[in-house]
């Protein structure tokens, strides 16, 4: 270790923000109002605040909810051969190998595509609430947001919308095929998610969650 350079100004470290994509430290400054600060190297968005986003953020998780609700209960899809008709919803299917030795994937699909999305969601509303309404940060609100990020890689719904997508498309040469409003709900509940995640400016949640403590 070598001793600081004088001519380098001294920046504290919550003063710094590093590009996710490209590692490359910047000095972080709230932008103006409808201005977004991006990476110098690489373009990366790195700050996009915006008027009236936690409110439109706890929308949409309630769209979310909503959808989810539909999603796992509704007919997924319907099978027709030979005269007979079968429904299945996710609730029913995952219900049905419950018993059986495939118990654990049933656990494992419900986990990823329902109880994990809900929980995020859970987790987000109960952080941006508060903030939402001008409030001081709920307890424990900051681990509650840090668990929220690192479930998100396992929030899988829409890799279960494609990969039933290409099941399906298998299957349509043994049995009519119709799709069901919980399919439609998946895929609207795959764009929701998208949009949440854009409107949701992290460097500026921590920071509110910081200010706070
Ligand atoms: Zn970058």
């Amino acid at each position: 270790m070598s001793a600081p350079d004088p001519a380098t100004p001294r920046l504290a470290i919550d003063e710094l923000i590093a590009c996710p994509r490209c590692d490359a430290l910047h000095r972080a400054e709230l932008p103006h109002a409808g201005e977004r600060a991006i990476c110098r190297r690489c373009g990366t968005v790195l700050i996009a605040p915006r008027a009236g986003s936690y409110g439109r953020i706890l929308m949409l998780a309630t769209t979310i909810m909503i959808l989810m609700f539909g999603a796992v209960f509704f007919p997924f899809l319907q099978l027709r051969v030979a005269g007979l008709r079968s429904d299945a919803s996710v609730f029913d299917t995952a219900r049905a190998f419950a018993g059986g030795n495939m118990a654990p994937l049933a656990v494992a699909v419900a986990l990823l595509i329902v109880l994990i999305p809900v929980l995020r969601v859970l987790l987000i509303s109960y952080v941006l609430a508060p903030l939402a309404a001008g409030r001081r940060p709920a307890r424990h609100a900051a681990a509650a947001f840090r668990l929220s990020e690192d479930l998100r890689p396992w929030s899988m719904a829409e890799i279960f919308v494609i990969g039933t997508a290409v099941a399906l498309v298998k299957l349509a040469d043994l049995a009519q095929v119709v799709l069901g409003p919980a399919f439609w709900m998946f895929a609207a509940l795959v764009v929701v998610t998208v949009l949440q995640d854009g409107f949701m400016c992290r460097w500026s949640i921590w920071r509110a969650l910081e200010a706070e403590r």
